[in-house]
């Protein structure tokens, strides 16, 4: 028998991360698990960003966050108008990094994401932060296209 207590879905606002949420959203509310919304701020490893960006890094990430933020708000107030329990994160770091831990450390039984992302090139797959979820998670995952037999409504 299958008992979801908690769903985490990462987006990276993407119309694939979009679409991989009405999975998680239709999973949260048949099985009455909690949703988890994670945004993760892609940081750069700091010896590149030093040189490359001459600008105070900390301000950019911290735009970044709140921008982050407020969209993920508006997914979470979707999700909170259908009833469902959901909470709302921003980290900052690498982003399958950042997905594994967030598992691990919440005890989430399932990741639902998209197969793609905001990245350009889809020749792939899976991009690259998909292929180390897929393979680094502590739980099943479930990865979700743009173009594939759907069975969600
Ligand atoms: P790449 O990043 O390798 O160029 P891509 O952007 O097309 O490729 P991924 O980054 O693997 O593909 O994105 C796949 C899915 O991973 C997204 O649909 C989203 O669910 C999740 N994701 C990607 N980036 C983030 C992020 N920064 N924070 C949270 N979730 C993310
Ligand atoms: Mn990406």
């Amino acid at each position: 028998m299958i008992k979801l207590k908690r769903i985490l879905v990462p987006t990276d606002f993407s119309d694939t991360a979009r679409h991989a949420l009405t999975y998680g959203l239709s999973f949260s509310s048949e099985y009455q698990a909690e949703l988890i919304l994670l945004h993760v701020v892609e940081t750069i490893p700091v010896g590149y960003a030093s040189d490359l960006f001459p600008v105070p890094m900390a301000e950019v990430f911290q735009e970044m966050t709140g921008y982050a933020k407020e969209e993920l708000s508006k997914l979470a107030a979707q999700a909170r108008e259908k009833g469902l329990a959901v909470r709302e994160m921003v980290t900052q770091g690498k982003p399958s990094a950042e997905i594994v831990r967030v598992a691990r450390e919440e005890n989430v039984d399932m990741i639902v994401l998209g197969t793609h992302g905001k990245g350009m090139l889809d020749k792939a797959l899976f991009g690259s932060t998909t292929d180390r979820v897929v393979r680094k998670a502590p739980c099943p995952v479930l990865t979700v296209g743009a173009t594939e037999h759907e069975f969600v409504s």
